[in-house]
This record gives C-alpha cells, structure tokens and sequence, in this order.
C-alpha cells in the first residue's frame, strides 16, 4: 500500500505520556490559575462540562473553539474580557511546566525525518479541544515543531472532535485526499481507530494504549513506537 498522507496523533503516540495523569495535573495547573475567579472544584466541572459541549458538537458552522468559549461563559458567568487574558498567561507561563509530566522520546523525530524519506505529507492529528499554543508547545517537548506539516488540527481551526467521524472528514475534505491514501496512527482504539470507518488505515500505537470502551483492538497494524518506525524504513525501502 502506497500512502500519501500520514495522520499523527499527539498525547501517548508521539509524545508518551499517560494522558488521565496528564490531563489531571493539566486540570490542576488550570484551576489554581483562575483561582482568584472561581473556586478550583467548580472551575473544573465548567471546564470538563464546555469540553463535553463541544466534542459533542456537530454544528459545522462553529468551530471547537467557538463552542466551548460559548459555553464555559454560559456556565461560568465569569467575564470573557476579564478571563481570556488569564487562560493566555496560563498557556504562556505555566502549561510549559506540564513537561515533567511527559517523557519525550527521539524516536518522535526520528518518524518524522523517516516519513519525509517516503515523500509522506506530514498532519498532526491530535484530538483539537487545545489551542494552538498548547498544541504548538507539546509539539516542541515531542521534538517535532521544526517539520512541515501540511496541517495541525487544533481547537481554532476544527469543527469537530475525536472520536466523531467528522473529525476525519473534515481532515480529508481539507487535504482533497482519498481516505485509503491516508494512515492514521494513535494509541486510543476509540479516538484514533475509528478513522478507519471512513476506509483511512490505521497503526494502533500501544505504548500507551488507551481502550476506554473495551472494544475489540481492531487496526490495520499495531506495535510499539519503535516498531511503527522500522515500519516506515520498510516502506521507504521498498520505494
Ligand atoms: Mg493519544
């Protein structure tokens, strides 16, 4: 099979990491930030509320972003002019922090570098409930910022999350591509495999495999990080 566009998920794929443990400490870093406007617990129930909101979202006139900033103020009754400059901050000064929680590996470059070698187009298809600047920075722990990436999906650019469908639609539709000239790796069988309902193939990353619903582990390929390199030097030799 000759591929033309690889899909690339970010948390627990090319950046190991335990993502509950991740987004736990991402949650508390958050929280204390807006402490001053919201005590912690309640922040975090709007927070987790407005992401529910907007992975739900199929409206494709509005884009994640879009969704979840309607909602959390809806909820919240905070003050958008008074809280966006905060989240800012947050993401400026304190998510950077959040890489003690993660454990960046070379191989995440070392795929990169290979990829290019078959002539694969490079996307970042991490699931886009963060904004850029949070996307962008976990994409400098994993090595991987200096690549040409033909399109990063994040919360401002997207009108849908993981695990809908649409997600990957929008992701063809954008690149003009047949989902058969497309392979998807990830390491959540629900988040990342369902891609291949719409006939993308699959690498099912399982370093750190996440199986929320206990569904039967279906990909087209499945193997460590490592292997999913020496995957693309057997690919690259065969061209
Ligand atoms: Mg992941």
């Amino acid at each position: 099979m000759i591929y033309r566009y690889l899909l690339l998920d970010l948390d627990g794929t090319l950046l190991p990491m335990d993502t509950d443990s991740f987004i736990r400490k991402y949650l508390e870093a958050i929280a204390a930030r807006l402490q001053p406007y919201l005590p912690p617990q309640e922040f975090i129930v709007h927070l987790l509320a407005a992401t529910e909101t907007m992975v739900r979202n199929k409206d494709l006139e509005l884009t994640n972003e879009e969704v979840f900033m309607a909602d959390f103020f809806r909820r919240s009754n905070l003050k958008p002019a008074e809280i966006l400059p905060v989240f800012d901050s947050f993401y400026r000064e304190d998510f950077p922090c959040l890489v003690c929680h993660t454990s960046p590996t070379s191989l995440a470059p070392q795929i990169l570098a290979q990829a290019l070698k078959c002539n694969l187009e490079l996307i970042i298809a991490t699931n886009p409930v963060f904004p850029r600047i949070a996307i962008e920075e976990r994409m400098r722990w994993a090595g991987v910022d200096n690549f040409p990436f033909r399109l990063v999906t994040t919360y401002e650019n997207m009108h849908f999350c993981k695990p809908l469908q649409e997600y990957y639609s929008e992701i063809l539709a954008y690149l003009g591509a047949q989902p058969e000239h497309c392979l998807m790796v990830g390491n959540d069988v629900e988040e990342d495999m369902i891609a291949a309902e719409l006939g993308i193939h699959t690498y099912l990353v399982d370093d750190y495999l996440i199986n929320r619903s206990g569904r039967p582990v279906q990909s087209h390929y499945q193997g460590s990080l490592e292997d999913f390199l020496a995957f693309l030097r057997g690919m690259s030799d065969s061209l």
